[in-house]
């Protein structure tokens, strides 16, 4: 038996012709949704992350810019841009993409993002609104690996539930989301102890921990779902040898680019013995930028129904 391929372009498809839907239908009542995305520095995968989201807007009709900031910027010189951004009145949404140069106070950045433009939902007003179940934005890659999750008819209300990871942008939302629709959740992280027998309770496993491939078929229950939120690059033969030797696609992959993706699981180890996973690249990675767009329509919506347009005089 091998695990089924949830199959995350499919459904990034879905949710990108429903926003292409709502779009024509804010468009009859004069609104286009409009996103800025700031880039600090020269990371290359910031670059090229950046450069997707900003595809994706073009490609749907969302007005989108760019930012782009030298390395060299301090944290005041970009809080003066997020609040201009924030005043402006055709920007909905604002994403500050991370990581920030080492210089840059990046929590007081997020800080300063207006809530109701934040569409990475990291401000801890949303994050707040999202524990408490409040309307508000919700971080992009949990409410991705909810949308897989539901639209693959994998039922998750009295299931257990096994993320690993605690961070706040992945790990600590995803548990909230899971618990919200009835799961039982159980949260692992860098201490936590035999961390395979837990992981094996999990009907529904979340790997988020950024250790590439480390979770084998000893962490997974038999027939339980596996969500790959992991991006690593192998840069190193052996690597490659290691997770891919028997795939013909990936190893020719590897010699033309010198490096192929993979997540936080080994997948050879763990299909055999999975009821789903989500692969990697395909998987998870679409609906983050799906979920933006969403994100970024709601945030004119939530936005305009908070602050009516002032009657005229
Ligand atoms: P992070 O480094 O902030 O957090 C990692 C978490 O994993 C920590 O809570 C840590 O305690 C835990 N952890 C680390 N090593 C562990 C171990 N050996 N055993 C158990 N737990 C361990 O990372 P993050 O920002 O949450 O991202 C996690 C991964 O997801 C990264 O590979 C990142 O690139 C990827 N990611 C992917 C997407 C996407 O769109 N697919 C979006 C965000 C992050």
């Amino acid at each position: 038996m091998s695990a089924r391929i949830l199959n995350g372009n499919e459904i990034r498809d879905q949710i990108k012709s429903e926003v292409s839907a709502e779009l024509k239908q804010l468009q009859e009542s004069g609104i286009r949704p409009g996103l800025a995305v700031i880039l600090v520095g020269n990371n290359p995968a910031s670059e090229i992350y950046t450069r997707n989201k900003v595809k994706s807007c073009e490609s749907l009709g969302i007005y989108s810019e760019r930012l782009i900031l030298p390395e060299t910027t301090k944290t005041e010189e970009l809080l003066i841009r997020v609040e201009e951004l924030n005043r402006r009145e055709e920007i909905d949404g604002i994403l500050v993409q991370l990581p920030l140069p080492s210089q840059v106070d990046s929590k007081r950045v997020l800080l300063a993002v207006d809530p109701q433009k934040d569409v990475d939902g990291f401000h801890p007003v949303n994050l707040g609104n999202l524990l408490s179940q409040r309307p508000g934005l919700v971080p992009c890659t949990p409410a991705g690996i909810l949308e897989i999750l539901k639209r693959s008819g994998i039922p998750i209300e009295g299931q257990r539930a096994v993320v690993i990871g605690r961070s706040d942008i992945v790990g600590k939302p995803v548990a909230l989301l899971l618990m919200h629709h009835n799961a039982t959740v159980t949260i692992c992280h860098s201490r936590t102890r035999d961390l395979p027998a837990v992981c094996r309770e999990g009907d529904i496993l979340v790997a988020a921990l950024g250790k590439a491939g480390m979770v084998t078929a000893q962490y997974v229950k038999p027939g339980a779902t596996v969500i790959d939120v992991g991006i690593s690059q192998l840069t190193q033969l052996a690597d490659v040898e290691r997770f891919f030797s028997g795939n013909a696609k990936r190893m020719e992959e590897f010699e033309k680019k010198g490096a192929t993706l993979i997540g936080d699981v080994d997948p050879a180890s763990v299909m055999p013995v999975a009821g789903a996973i989500t692969p990697v690249p395909g998987g998870v990675g679409p609906l983050t930028i799906a979920m933006l767009m969403v994100n970024t329509v709601r945030a004119a919506r939530l936005r305009r129904a908070a602050y009516p347009a002032p009657v005229p005089s």
